[in-house]
């Protein structure tokens, strides 16, 4: 939902520091989670991690999260799926050239990161897409990656 969508981006600072705790935890959850099997778990973790970004961010679950780093406005929004900054068809009202009752999805994110005080990802590129990832827990796989380079 769009206002849900603008509320977040509006809190990110917040809602930053959230995600800090749940990863904080889950890192220590981390042992467990080795001993049921991450592949048992990902499909549970897949569950709750869709119910609660689809609501906060209209979350599509693309598998490579990027919220931090956009300002917790999703890029997958974007009807063009832009993951490296804006086209050049924003309206000189901020809206969107393809969903013209939509602010862009990058204005947002620029939004987002100031609330963040931080800077968007614009300032590098992503990562194309993994599509075989597609519906994966971002949250376990950035759980897994940080586990893995403490050890
Ligand atoms: S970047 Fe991907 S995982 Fe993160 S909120 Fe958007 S669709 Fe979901």
């Amino acid at each position: 939902m769009r206002i849900l969508r603008y509320w977040s981006v509006t809190h990110a600072d917040k809602l930053l520091r959230i995600y800090r705790k749940l990863e904080y935890v889950m890192l220590k959850l981390d042992p467990l989670f080795q001993r049921l099997g991450y592949r048992r778990i990902e499909k549970p973790m897949a569950l709750v991690e869709s119910a609660v970004k689809k609501t906060l961010f209209d979350c599509q679950m693309c598998g490579q999260c990027v919220l931090s780093s956009t300002g917790m406005a999703c890029p997958m929004n974007c009807p063009k799926q832009l993951r490296n900054g804006p086209c050049g068809g924003v309206r000189s009202n901020g809206h969107c050239e393809v969903k013209p009752g939509m602010r862009c999805v990058w204005l947002e994110a620029i939004r987002g990161s100031e609330i963040m005080k931080q800077e968007t990802s614009m300032g590098y590129r992503q990562l194309p897409l993994n599509h075989s990832i597609k519906g994966h827990s971002s949250w376990l796989q950035a759980v897994k990656t940080r586990a893995r380079e403490k050890s």
